[in-house]
């Protein structure tokens, strides 16, 4: 289990304030692998508001976040269902910095989606060339 003050440091430098890192493994050839879980105990229930605790299950994947020096990162994920304990029904927390269904966080997609528009400024600007000097 990793110390308090390394994961502290993990914590200050994703900067996501709605995750906790419990641990992270480092692995060659893949990248870094942050384990987080929400801070929040609780969650909003999508049917009724009101805040729940009642966990139904876990639910844990990876999501792919910025590169921290040429290494991929991954954040491994808690993405908890509840069973809302005032109208029962079953709902999944909302993260603000990953969509549902998302393997990437917010952040990622806005990284590559700049990329993409500067390539293409790139290729424009490639394709038609500078004006020829002739000597
Ligand atoms: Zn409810």
């Amino acid at each position: 289990m990793a110390s308090f003050p390394q994961l502290n440091i993990f914590e200050q430098i994703i900067d996501l304030p709605e995750f906790k890192v419990k641990n992270y493994r480092f692995i060659k050839g893949f990248g870094l692998v942050l384990i987080v879980e929400k801070k929040e105990k609780k969650a909003c229930c999508t049917s009724c508001g009101k805040k729940s605790d009642k966990l139904h299950q876990n639910y844990r994947y990876l999501v792919r976040d910025l590169p921290i020096m040429k290494h991929d990162v991954y954040l491994k994920v808690n993405r908890r269902q509840f069973k809302c304990s005032h109208c029962q029904k079953p709902f999944t927390e909302h993260f603000d910095s990953i969509k549902k269904t998302r393997t990437y966080t917010e952040r990622l997609a806005e990284k590559i989606i700049a990329e993409v528009v500067e390539s293409d400024v790139k290729n424009v600007a490639q394709r038609n060339g500078e004006p020829m000097i002739e000597n």
